[in-house]
């Protein structure tokens, strides 16, 4: 997370993170998920997240500078199995770190699904909140996802670099790209910040049919996913995306009990609570196949229409 000048942890009377009153009013959900894989009316979302002690295993090999991040991020992707040619180094002028990216091909569009989650940390603490804890799933949401039969969608898994330095990998690949896998980008789903508390979605900014998906599988897996938006607090990487039109979501687990833990010493790793980094994990590979079955691709979308409910 990318805080804001003004708004630094510690000011207590400047931090306006709101739960917001609107995500009450979802709509009937239409999935019953008994456990993964998940059955729904009229599809089936077959997908196996990766082994609980894998996963957790993968969050304790934090390090604590950038550039040991990196490669250790990039060390678990290829174990993983995204490896050669799916794993791309994108060089970023300026940075010691490229951003790193691991690719999914998907067969029935040309269409991309972008994951994201910064893997650089400030000076002060471990940055285990902010954001190894986003990071170190990308692997493991790739694992789950390539084990699937097929995918619609192809998938860039996105190891983003100096999200801290002011969102200069993201702004570099939206910048690299523009003319090029931009124009494809469906959907941004970016992890800032997760498992020091309950999952959140970042409501203000997200586009409305992807956080009524998000809703969906969250009540599906019996979980809970309030809004929480951090607008006047600070920023992501999902921000360069958002200024090309792109739909975006962001995930987070700040409130104002656990946002006074970014950027401080406080950030270490004894802070995440292991049972929501699980469960943040199952719910993200779910909403990950969901959204691969159930989005429709821009160049076949109708008028704009709400969600099937
Ligand atoms: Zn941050």
């Amino acid at each position: 997370m990318r805080l804001s000048e003004l708004k630094r942890p510690g000011d207590r009377r400047c931090i306006v993170l709101l739960a917001s009153p609107t995500m009450e009013t979802v709509p009937k959900i239409w999935i019953f998920a008994f456990a993964l894989p998940l059955a729904t009316v009229g599809q089936t979302v077959s997908v196996a997240p990766v082994e609980d002690d894998v996963v957790l295993g993968r969050l304790k090999r934090i390090e604590k500078d950038n550039n040991a991040r990196r490669q250790t991020l990039e060390a678990i992707f290829r174990e993983a199995d995204c490896g050669d040619p799916a794993l791309i180094s994108h060089n970023v002028r300026g940075t010691s770190a490229p951003n790193l990216i691991c690719e999914l091909k998907g067969e029935a569009t040309e269409e991309i699904i972008v994951v994201s989650a910064h893997f650089d940390k400030v000076r002060a603490g471990a940055g285990a909140v902010d954001n190894w804890s986003g990071a170190s799933l990308l692997p493991s949401l790739f694992e789950a996802l390539s084990k699937r039969k097929t995918a619609k969608y192809t998938f860039l898994f996105i190891g983003f670099t100096d999200e801290e330095a002011g969102l200069v990998g993201s702004r570099a690949w939206v910048k690299d790209h523009k003319k090029t896998m931009l124009k494809n980008v469906r959907a941004v789903i970016n992890i800032d910040s997760v498992a020091v508390g309950p999952l959140y979605v970042w409501h203000s900014q997200a586009n409305p049919e992807l956080e009524q998906y998000a809703l969906r599988v969250a009540r599906a897996l019996k979980m809970s996913l309030t809004a929480m938006s951090a607008d006047q607090v600070g920023a992501s990487d999902t921000l360069p995306f958002r200024e090309n039109k792109v739909p975006i979501i962001d995930f987070h687990a700040l409130d104002n009990k656990t946002f006074p833990i970014l950027h401080t010493i406080d950030d270490q790793l004894s802070v995440i609570k292991l049972d929501e980094y699980k469960s943040t994990y199952r719910f993200l590979t779910l909403y990950l196949a969901f959204l691969d079955q159930t989005l429709l691709p821009k160049a076949s979308a109708e008028p704009k229409t709400e969600p099937p409910r």
